[in-house]
């Protein structure tokens, strides 16, 4: 299965941690185009896993995103992007700019997520946290339209990502 998005989207990534964003991020789109929180906070504070260098990761996360727009460049944003203000902020930016925002939604189980997340190397969120996240971004898929996205693309399993073929820009 194929996603089609605008030539000059601003594709915005919805999912908990360790739904999979980095990873389909990177299967699907350029390094380049790819803006991460985690990139962002490690060049802000030597480390990725900083949260208090959250605030100063995402301005640098939406100075990079907006000066990409106005080069007229496609950019995903990589984040968890699971509440209403931080999506809003990228859909102002989107249309300032005159650029399609697009939301690709990994709504996944808790169970995976968590399991995903007990296992991973470089970073172990409390459970909790990604019982919340995974509300939200439940939640925030019935809404999206609302919110000015103009494609909104929503997987609910592994397997529906796993069959994502490739993205083709019209
Ligand atoms: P975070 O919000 O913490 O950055 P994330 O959504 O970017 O998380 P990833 O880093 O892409 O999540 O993936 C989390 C873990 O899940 C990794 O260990 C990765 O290898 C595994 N994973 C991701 N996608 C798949 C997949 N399609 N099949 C199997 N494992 C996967
Ligand atoms: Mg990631």
């Amino acid at each position: 299965m194929d996603i089609k998005i605008p030539k000059l989207s601003l594709v915005v990534l919805i999912g908990a941690s360790s739904a999979g964003k980095s990873t389909l991020a990177r299967r699907l789109f350029k390094d380049t185009e790819i803006i991460s929180s985690d990139a962002c906070r490690a060049m802000v504070s030597d480390d990725e896993n900083n949260m208090d260098a959250t605030k100063d990761a995402f301005e640098l996360l939406h100075f990079m995103v907006e000066t990409r727009l106005r080069r007229g460049l496609l950019t995903v944003v990589d984040a968890t992007s699971a509440r209403i203000e931080d999506r809003a902020k990228l859909v102002a930016l989107a249309k300032k700019y005159y650029v399609m925002p697009v939301a690709i939604v990994l709504n996944l189980p808790l169970k995976i997520c968590a399991e995903r997340n007990r296992e991973r190397a470089d970073r172990n969120i409390p459970f909790e946290i990604i019982a919340n996240f995974v509300t939200l971004v439940k939640r925030a898929g019935r809404n999206l339209k609302e919110e000015g996205f103009k494609r909104v693309f929503e997987y609910r399993n592994q397997e529906q990502v796993d069959n994502i073929q490739r993205v083709f820009r019209e």
